[in-house]
């Protein structure tokens, strides 16, 4: 069965502009999310993965941030042409988005019942009080958090970082969204409360069939997580693969040294990616051409020349960005 394409990333382009000049933070990257599939962006930081988020929930920070070329299609309409009071409709009924840290999305002055009946407000404003409070319980209890009517009632500081991450999941699911983009939402949790969300996660997209866009720079949670995978390192798509075929055959020598840093059963789940030896290049001093030539055991001649384009290199849409191939 063909899955049907929600979202649609065509050739973005996003910089912001530093006291030192203009830097290009993503650079001519595509890509496409299925309805009900998981799509895993990986890298290290600074890669560009969550300027790419920001980016198509048009949330880049004014007025350094801007999206300076590409389209945006969601549903098949390029929001990039939206008007703000039309894309902060988008934001919410059809995507939504978590952050690594729950106060970013949580008011600390207000309880947890007010901010979710905040969300039912803005989006279902027909609904009265008594509804908004029993579909604002009903959502905590989906998420999993125990006593929800007390929950309703304390503030964030109030209940654990699991918690609080439970009810920002809560608030970004109240609006029924087709796709949520969740940028490192596990990363500061302990590895038990972290497979509790993944697979409340899990499951919640079997019940809604959203889509999800994973950012994170541990493979592990791919592994578990995604159907597919985009790679990206110093703001450009180095591979794409379904997940399974990027596990197997790794293309872009950037990806197999991330797959090399994996953590193995012996050891401890959040190891970080700092196996590739060298560091990711300055966005303000790119080599002319391949981005990763510094850190590359392949580079040729032909690399210092020109930056490589992405090119098919195996199985359904594989393509990786190297003159290997
Ligand atoms: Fe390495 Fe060259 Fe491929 Fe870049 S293009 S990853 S330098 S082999």
């Amino acid at each position: 069965m063909k899955e049907e394409v929600i979202l649609e990333v065509k050739d973005l382009v996003t910089t912001f502009d530093t006291e030192e000049g203009r830097i290009r933070a993503v650079e001519g990257v595509s890509f496409k999310v299925k309805r009900g599939q998981t799509l895993g962006i990986v890298g290290e930081s600074g890669c560009g993965k969550s300027v790419t988020a920001l980016s198509i929930m048009r949330l880049l920070p004014k007025p350094f941030g801007r999206i300076e070329r590409g389209q945006i299609l969601f549903q098949g309409q390029d929001i990039l042409t939206l008007s703000a009071e039309e894309m902060h409709r988008i934001r919410g009924f059809g995507i939504s988005m978590i952050f690594q840290e729950p106060m970013t999305a949580l008011n600390p002055v207000h309880k947890v019942g007010d901010q979710l009946r905040e969300v039912f407000q803005l989006h279902f404003p027909e609904m009265n009080d008594d509804e908004m409070w029993n579909r604002s319980v009903e959502i905590l209890k989906k998420v999993g958090i125990p006593e929800p009517v007390q929950r309703m009632s304390e503030y964030p500081h109030q209940i654990s970082g699991g918690m609080r991450q439970r009810v920002m999941i809560a608030m970004a699911l109240a609006a029924k969204p087709d796709i949520l983009i969740a940028d490192e939402p596990t990363t500061a949790l302990d590895v038990t409360i972290q497979a509790q969300i993944l697979d409340l996660m899990k499951d919640l997209q079997q019940e809604t069939h959203m889509a999800i866009i994973f950012i994170t720079h541990d493979l592990g949670v791919i592994a578990e997580m995604c159907d597919e995978v985009l790679v990206m390192y110093a703001g450009i798509a180095a591979e794409f693969a379904e997940v399974i075929e990027l596990f197997k055959t790794p293309k872009h020598p950037y990806t197999m040294g991330l797959l090399s840093s994996i953590p193995r059963l012996d050891s401890k789940r959040k190891t970080q990616l700092s196996i590739i030896k060298g560091m990711v290049p300055s966005l303000y001093e790119l080599p002319e051409g391949c981005r990763f030539i510094n850190r590359c055991a392949y580079a040729m001649a032909v690399c210092e020349k020109k930056s490589p384009e992405l090119r098919a290199v195996g199985g359904d849409n594989h393509v990786a960005s190297c003159y290997l191939y």
